[in-house]
């Protein structure tokens, strides 16, 4: 059955399970955060930047209903612009 909200576009990404196209995250294992700071002149530090390394998997998962949706991970990082 052809959606009637998306004409035009066959390829959006919809959960399977709750039908969920607007919202999704991914999630990713075995982080490295590196977390910069400069100190200021009276004590305090003013954070500035924050740099990951992902050593593990990283999955995607529907933001409705928290299936995961990891299988469409490939296409889902092809279409971030
Ligand atoms: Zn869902």
């Amino acid at each position: 059955m052809p959606s009637a909200r998306t004409p035009g576009i066959a390829n959006r990404l919809v959960c399977p399970t709750c039908g969920n196209d607007e919202e999704f995250f991914e999630l990713a294992n075995d982080v490295i955060q590196t977390s910069y700071y400069i100190q200021n002149s009276d004590g305090s530090f003013t954070y500035d930047s924050d740099t990951y390394q992902v050593n593990g998997e990283v999955q995607l998962f529907c933001g409705t209903c928290q299936e995961d949706l990891s299988y469409y991970h490939q296409r889902f990082k092809e279409m971030i612009f």
